[in-house]
């Protein structure tokens, strides 16, 4: 039986002190903290879970994140690796006494190979800065999340981050040729190559994608790039019902047609969208709605290929079908997906969003699944998602984190994960596992399956310094 390691006996604040003046020597002081603000400041992420460290820890160099993790290493200290602290489950938080590593001050991209479309960046990178750089040069990094402005490539990587172009490009892990990291033993390792193909031993650069900072530090990767595609067009498609909404996103993938994204947003996402700001693109008498954007070589192609989606929309009765080329005229459909986080925090100041993910032909059935879960519960979920992909967010928003519907929105939750699963889909299409889901993951995952995981985690943290407390339930 596993014993849970004691950061709180004397023995650990001798350690943690020891730890500290090695540290002191090894970096310099610049790079490190114990100061109030900035452990308060690292010790949250999206999710507004919190804990402390006792130092955190910028690295200005490769070398001084290695020597931190090392030294970690040695004197068995908890070590939260940490981008920018935009993750949705919790996976940066520092739950133990230990340190944090902010690994925002690597944030070199260290080449652009037009050559072999490839980036190799640094871990701090952030995903947008990467994709305006590779658009410099006529490509393209499709798997940018929504966060993209503010993630770091890190941060994408350890929870294979996928965005609103998923459907037809993938997510992070397809990107993913090779990578640098460091292990608690200190040493540095480099994985995968720079080829497109690499069948040499067990792939490790795509097993470390998603594994949330539990199995090594990353300090720099290797990642596929493709041409920048050349004419895209948008439509917003409204419908009365949102079993119609869903019919027809359904439809375009069976047809099979291929829109670069297809987004839903259910008739409380549409509600809340109203109350929070005047979009006049909203119909009032919408109760769903699908966005839908296409791209590709030219103009006419892109027009084809939206004609035959908007064909298949309106087998389904749709109040409306509105088409964008122009840029402006493109950027004001997005407007209605792009308001939706902020409209729901106009519902409540916290919430439980969940990332669930179905086969692209079980959407509709999990929405009337999830109708009846919580057909007892007065206030609906706002549901919206990447539809193409079968991500779907269903996010609850509360007063405060001591809400008292919280634990019946819990025992709700646990049902629609089962209800996913069955479908066979999974607890986390995007976000990862990290704290909030970890209670679940026996939902999704059998215990031969988390046996291999934990021997796994071993393997590469046989301490299990590494983020401890993420993923795998205590
Ligand atoms: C408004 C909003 C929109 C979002 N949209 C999307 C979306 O469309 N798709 C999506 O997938 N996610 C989305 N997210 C979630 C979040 O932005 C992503 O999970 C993102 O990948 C996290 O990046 P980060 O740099 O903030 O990482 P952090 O939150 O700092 O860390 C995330 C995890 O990665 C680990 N980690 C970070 N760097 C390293 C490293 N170098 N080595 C080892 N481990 C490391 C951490 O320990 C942690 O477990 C969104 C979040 C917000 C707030």
């Amino acid at each position: 039986m596993e014993q849970p390691a004691d950061y709180t006996s004397e023995n650990f604040a001798d350690r943690i002190r020891v730890f500290y003046d090695e540290l002191k020597s090894a970096l310099q002081a610049e790079s490190i903290s114990t100061a109030a603000a900035d452990r308060l400041m690292y010790s949250f992420d999206g999710s507004k879970q919190q804990g402390q460290a006792e130092v955190v820890v910028t690295p200005a160099t490769q070398d001084e994140a290695v020597s931190t993790v090392g030294l970690a290493g040695k004197h068995g200290i908890p070590l939260y690796a940490r981008g920018s602290g935009s993750g949705l489950t919790g996976g940066a938080v520092p739950t133990e006494r230990g340190v944090v590593l902010n690994l925002t001050r690597l944030n070199r991209i260290v080449e652009v190979d037009t050559g072999n479309l490839t980036a190799t960046v640094e871990s701090g990178v952030v995903c947008g800065d990467l994709d305006r750089e590779v658009a410099k040069h006529g490509l393209f990094y499709p798997p940018s999340p929504g966060s993209a402005d503010y993630s770091t490539l890190g941060g994408n990587i350890m929870e294979n981050a996928g965005g609103m172009r998923a459907y037809k490009y993938g997510v992070t892990r397809d990107y993913m040729l090779a990578m640098k990291c460091v292990l608690p033993s200190g040493e540095v390792f480099t994985t995968g190559s720079h080829a497109v193909k690499n069948v040499t031993g067990y792939d490790i650069a795509r097993l470390m994608v998603g594994s949330e900072g539990t199995l090594a530090v990353m300090l720099e990767a290797t990642l596929r790039l493709i041409p920048m595609p050349v004419e895209i067009g948008t439509v917003l498609a409204l419908f009365s019902l949102d079993e119609d909404a869903l019919a027809a996103a359904q439809d375009i993938v069976a047809a099979p047609l291929m829109p670069r994204a297809m987004e839903f947003m259910n008739d409380e996402t549409l509600r809340c969208l109203r109350n929070y700001r005047d979009l006049p693109q909203l119909k009032p008498e919408a109760n769903a709605a699908l966005l839908l954007e296409a791209d590709g070589p030219s103009e006419d192609d892109v027009r084809e290929q939206l004609a035959k989606m908007m064909d298949v929309c309106k087998a389904r009765s749709p109040l409306s079908v509105e088409t964008a080329f122009d840029e402006t005229e493109r950027a004001a459909l997005w407007d209605v997906r792009d308001s939706v986080s902020p409209a729901a925090f106009h519902l409540g100041d916290y919430k439980i969003s969940e990332d669930i993910s179905v086969p692209r032909n079980k959407c509709l059935e999990f929405v009337r699944g999830l109708k009846e879960i919580v057909k007892d519960y007065p206030d609906a979920p706002v549901v919206y998602g990447h539809i193409g992909d079968g991500t779907l967010h269903v996010t609850f928003m509360f007063n405060g984190q001591d809400d008292p519907r919280i634990p019946t929105v819990e025992k709700l939750v646990g049902q629609m994960f089962k209800l996913a699963v069955s479908l066979k889909g999974s607890l986390s299409a995007e976000h990862g596992i990290g704290l909030t889901k970890r209670k679940y993951l026996a939902i999704e995952l059998s215990p031969v399956e988390i046996r291999l995981m934990k021997d796994l985690k071993r393997a590469f943290d046989p301490t299990g310094i590494l983020n401890p407390g993420k993923i795998f339930p205590l």
